[in-house]
């Protein structure tokens, strides 16, 4: 078990995570290239927002190996020793990811503008004139430049998740997570989130993208992992996953779905 040393961001091996009793992932194996963008499908509670928190340490890993970014999470080994990371430690490893959740999660009572430049300012310690002129384009990427000056409660749910992205963008991750990113939007706001993330695959961000968007993992996915019961069951091309599942509970999952 070597870190990658290669072309993957993510590499997973037997990874496990439980909870007390309840094991939530079992025997999770996965490399996920740079420039990816691999979409996770797979009924609720299969262990897909679980497999995006171990990736960026919200939770801790219970069995297996995890490497973000060719570094083990959360360990340092030293010669046939493994040490855990200091708090301070776990922060740096934490900036290779951005992660944008199902809730938006904005800071209520800032601005777009300062929402996007908070972690820059105060987690990167960038000077702030800099930090604003950035986030002024990352605001004009996701379509709400004329926005910068508005509160969340002002902005539409499907604005308040565009804004997301671009705070996200801000700490400039190298990984974005996406979970379930347009499953709390009304329908019609659906597509202009979809058409930001879609924006972001083309500049060739590696993206893990947890949907129920089967046209959008069609489209834009390099690659299609579905899970179920905390383990991966199976993953290829979109066009195989999607059309010519294997496995009868793919093919039962996406015919629910769509
Ligand atoms: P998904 O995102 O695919 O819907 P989750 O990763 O959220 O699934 O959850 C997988 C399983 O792990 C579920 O059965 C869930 O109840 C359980 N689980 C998730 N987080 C916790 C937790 N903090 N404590 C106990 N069980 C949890
Ligand atoms: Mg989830």
């Amino acid at each position: 078990m070597n870190a990658p040393g290669t072309n993957a961001i993510v590499r997973a091996v037997g990874l496990g995570k439980r909870f007390g009793q309840f094991q939530a992932l079992t025997d999770v194996t996965l490399d996920v290239a740079r420039g990816e963008v691999l979409c996770i499908i797979g009924p609720s509670g299969s262990g897909k927002s679980t497999f995006l928190r171990c990736i960026n340490q919200l939770e801790t890993v219970t069995d297996g190996a995890l490497w973000v970014d060719d570094e083990l999470v959360g360990y340092r080994r030293v010669g046939n020793k493994l040490y855990e990371l200091t708090d301070a430690e776990i922060a740096r490893q934490r900036l290779v990811t951005g992660m944008v959740f199902q809730r938006f999660n904005l800071f209520p009572h800032l601005t777009a503008l300062e929402n996007v430049i908070e972690g820059p300012v105060q987690v990167l310690k960038r000077p702030k004139a800099e930090a604003v002129e950035e986030a002024r384009g990352l605001l004009t990427r996701v379509g709400l430049a004329h926005k910068a000056d508005a509160f969340p409660v002002e902005l539409s749910g499907g604005q308040q998740q565009r804004v997301a992205i671009a705070r996200a963008l801000a700490m400039k991750p190298k990984l974005m997570l996406f979970d379930e990113p347009t499953s709390a939007l009304d329908p019609e706001l659906v597509g202009e989130v979809l058409a930001v993330m879609r924006d972001l695959a083309k500049t060739g961000m590696t993206m893990i993208v947890v949907t129920h968007e089967l046209g959008f993992a069609r489209e834009v996915a390099s690659r299609v992992v579905f899970m179920d019961a905390g383990r991966i069951v199976e993953s290829g091309p979109p066009s195989e996953i999607l059309s010519r599942p294997t496995n009868q509970r793919t093919a039962d999952f996406i015919s629910a779905v769509i």
